[in-house]
């Protein structure tokens, strides 16, 4: 009898342990999909179209949303505690305000862990320039194409490293998602430089235009610098509407992600129209313009184009 109790025994020791290294093994050691978390849905678009079928991905700040400032929720660090790979911005975007470090902290992991991926390393930074801000990064590398070509890179890479085994697909799906790029850049290339260089002034409520600016030869100019603020101060308000008169602006453009109420004041003091919405902090909802990257980029060039080309 006691043999029997002692075989029971081991047998059961050997399910428990059998569950538990089952438990740690990590989904694609099981042949599931990589699990991902990104700070927002830009990022989020990018590791979809480099993972494809291999990739579970989940963005913290949801679409529409500002992710300088995003509170994160319950089911949030579940995910981030569990992901194989997170990626975020860097250059001040999620640590302007520190949620994101804050975050990382709660889920047990660092910044520094390997599997906690910047996607801008390897970009040339931008630096904010009002007194308040000075000599801070500015975190809106993404809409100059080249850097988000940078950012595809980056995310390849840890891809590949994280799930050797797709590291075939994961090149494929790059390079093809890499020449949409390219394209994309020369088109909203062609697309700018059509626009007369007196009219290529671009007004937007946050400063998010600065690398795009340098990238396709425009002047950026905004009520405040970065999303740390909401509404402009009558200061920065002042100062617009001096600007968007002086150089007689044709049109504004207002971010799908930001309140607003202070684009619309700086409208009806000018007298000049808010031409269109466009795309900086976020994409558009799934199904409506601007649901991609690239769709967002182009969306943008394209009413930049219209409102300023006229
Ligand atoms: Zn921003």
């Amino acid at each position: 009898m006691k043999k029997w109790i002692a075989l029971f025994m081991t047998m059961a020791i050997v399910v428990l342990v059998a569950a538990c290294s089952q438990g740690e093994a990590s989904p694609k050691e099981q042949g599931g999909k990589l699990e991902i978390v990104t700070t927002y849905s830009i990022i989020y678009d990018m590791v979809k179209n480099v993972g494809g079928d291999h990739v579970e991905v989940h963005s913290l700040a949801p679409i529409g949303s500002d992710p300088h400032n995003y509170d994160p929720l319950p089911a949030d660090l579940v995910l981030t505690t569990d992901a194989d790979i997170i990626f975020y911005n860097g250059l001040n975007l999620e640590e302007g305000n520190a949620w994101f470090n804050e975050m990382i902290e709660t889920a047990g992991k660092s910044v520094s862990d390997d599997n906690v991926v910047r996607v801008s390393e390897g970009v040339e930074p931008m630096y904010l320039s009002s007194d308040e801000h000075k000599n801070e990064e500015d975190p809106h590398a993404w809409l100059d194409v080249r850097n988000g070509i940078q950012y595809v890179e980056n995310i390849r890479e840890a891809l590949k490293k994280n799930d050797p085994t797709h590291a075939d697909d994961y090149d494929k799906n790059t390079e093809r998602y890499i020449a949409k790029l390219l394209e994309l850049h020369e088109e909203i290339l062609d697309m700018t430089q059509a626009i007369p260089e007196e009219k290529r002034i671009l007004v937007t409520s946050e400063g998010a235009f600065k690398y795009f600016s340098a990238a396709y030869d425009f002047q950026a100019a905004y009520i405040w610098e970065i999303n740390s603020h909401s509404e402009g101060t009558p200061e920065q308000l002042k100062s617009i509407i001096r600007i968007i008169k002086d150089d007689g602006v044709p049109a504004l453009f207002l971010e799908s992600s930001v309140d607003p109420r202070s684009m619309e004041m700086v409208s009806r003091e000018t007298g000049v129209p808010i031409h269109g919405k466009i795309f900086t902090d976020s994409l558009g909802e799934a199904g409506s313009d601007g649901d991609t990257y690239i769709k967002m980029i182009k969306w943008n060039a394209d009413m930049i184009a219209e409102g300023l080309g006229k």
